[in-house]
């Protein structure tokens, strides 16, 4: 056993209202300067849509992504042209076009521009030509709240089978926020497409970084990383990426995106893992397994043999109780209500997501039915398809997500009837 500490984050999508602060506070933090005007460490994404870069889950030959080849994950390399143009550049990578070319008001005739039918009047000014554009084309966050309707909607890979709920037919849509960081994987695909070596996964906690000194501005991470969360730089030459505010966490401060929440979403904290499992959970076959097989590599922070092996390992005292009081070890291992995005990418992604309930589609009309017991069943007409949320966070595997709604679904009923009486009292009062 090879015990390693790791900090991770769960993101509890139901108490997510979309409000982008923590995409704001990270961006005034750490990509404020130039060249760094597209990039979003932490951006809030309205699902169903294709998110930020544009389509950044089409993992498919041009967007490169990994792919599993006699046991081992390597880069999609494409046929034997492709290959001898790889020596020369990346040709996966993608373009300004999948992000945002970033915008800014003129303020300098925002109040003095001539007067016109509509207004205002004054145009966007591009932050990177310092041209007038007509109109923005895309934003990080453009399908804000089905602003998009059905082009966007069914441009999200996730929605395959489920056409009936794309928004053409608008009594059937729903919607749903999904906030993203760098995923601090345990297996980080963008370390190893790296070939300079400049990215590097610290021993200490996990956090995957990027060393400014040695990146040469290859790119080759842009497009080795499957969640597509690291970008380039256009002024420096090099890639930067969060970096999970490690000189506050390193104070004992959280990171600025879970200090400023508004809804209290993001839960912090330390997992002890074996770095001996790794290699084999990355390369389980079928990818429905993966989430096991990542679940196989944590370690029970409470075990006496895995307590001394971490302190054999050198991992000091007050990490070991941070492990045994994490939320994360709660609610990923122990309760198993967080599960992680896109598995089936094989880096063992360390921000995991608590799905979201969302409301019944259909009245539940047979008295009967209507006790503590009748809402459980009730879990499979939510609005929010529960294969829509299988294809994000557990490779398409319905029954993961099915226990997981249960289990939060059976609590809210617990709370209600704490809090405010069972659903026997209805109508009593
Ligand atoms: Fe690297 Fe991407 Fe994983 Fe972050 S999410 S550690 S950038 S592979
Ligand atoms: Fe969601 Fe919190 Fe970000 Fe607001 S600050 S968008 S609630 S994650």
């Amino acid at each position: 056993m090879r015990v390693k500490a790791q900090v991770a984050m769960v993101m509890h999508l139901d108490k997510c209202i979309g409000c982008h602060t923590c995409s704001v506070t990270c961006k005034s933090t750490w990509t404020n300067r130039p060249g760094t005007e597209y990039m979003w460490f932490n951006n809030v994404e309205t699902r169903p849509g294709v998110g930020y870069p544009q389509e950044w889950e089409n993992q498919d030959y041009y967007k490169g992504g990994w792919e599993l080849k006699n046991g081992k994950l390597r880069l999609r390399a494409g046929g034997p042209i492709t290959k001898l143009m790889n020596i020369f550049y990346n040709p996966n990578m993608g373009t300004m076009d999948d992000y945002y070319e970033p915008w800014t008001y003129d303020y300098e005739h925002l109040i003095d521009s001539p007067k016109s039918e509509n207004l205002p009047v004054a145009r966007p000014k591009s932050m990177i030509t310092g041209n007038y554009m007509d109109k923005p084309e895309w934003g990080s966050n453009w399908d804000d709240d089905l602003a998009g309707g059905s082009e966007v909607v069914s441009r999200d890979p996730n929605v395959k089978g489920l056409q009936d709920h794309i928004a053409m037919e608008y009594e059937k849509t729903f919607m749903m926020y999904l906030p993203r960081i760098c995923e601090h994987c345990l297996n980080p695909s963008c370390v190893a497409s790296c070939p300079s070596g400049a990215l590097y996964k610290r021993d200490e906690d996990g956090i995957v970084l990027v060393d400014q000194e040695e990146c040469r501005g290859w790119r080759f991470c842009m497009n080795g990383c499957p969640y597509n969360k690291v970008y380039y730089n256009w002024n420096t030459h090099k890639a930067e990426k969060c970096n999970f505010c490690y000189p506050r966490t390193e104070a004992g401060l959280p990171t600025i995106c879970s200090e400023t929440c508004v809804g209290r979403i993001r839960y912090i904290g330390v997992v002890l893992y074996d770095a001996d499992r790794v290699k084999a959970a990355a390369s389980v076959e079928d990818p429905q397994d993966l989430y096991e097989a990542q679940l196989n590599c944590f370690l029970d922070p409470f075990d006496d043999d895995v307590i001394k092996a971490a302190k054999e390992a050198g991992i000091n005292e007050e990490w070991i109780k941070g492990a045994q009081e994490s939320p994360i070890y709660k609610m990923a291992m122990k309760w198993k209500i967080a599960l992680p995005l896109h598995p089936e990418y094989r880096t063992l992604p360390m921000v995991w997501y608590v799905p979201p309930l969302s409301p019944i589609m259909n009245h539940i009309t047979n008295e009967e039915e209507l006790n503590t017991d009748g809402y459980i069943p009730a879990v499979d007409q939510m609005r929010i398809p529960i294969s829509y949320l299988a294809s994000l966070l557990s490779a398409g595997d319905t029954s993961v997500i099915r226990k997981v709604l249960l289990k939060l679904t059976a609590m809210r009923v617990h709370m209600r009837s704490v809090n405010v009486g069972g659903i026997d009292e209805l109508g009593k009062s």
